[in-house]
């Protein structure tokens, strides 16, 4: 019976490192560093992944955008 307590928390004990590490992994996945780029309309810093591309540059936003393209 000892012997299957042990067993239990040693299972435990992988199964709640496992749960742990599934975070990081998702993380990980992301590329480093994420690049900002400045509002040509504001000036405002977003990330380039976030930000509205236009025919003059990047903005903030789409309203930004259509007010600084007209
Ligand atoms: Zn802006």
């Amino acid at each position: 019976m000892k012997y299957l307590v042990l067993l239990l928390i040693v299972l435990g004990g992988i199964w709640w490192i496992r749960q742990q590490r599934k975070p990081d992994q998702a993380t990980t996945q992301k590329p480093g560093p994420q690049v900002m780029v400045p509002c040509a309309h504001c000036g405002t810093h977003v990330p380039e992944g976030d930000a509205v591309r236009g025919g003059k540059g990047m903005y903030c936003s789409a309203g930004h955008r259509d007010r600084h393209e007209g």
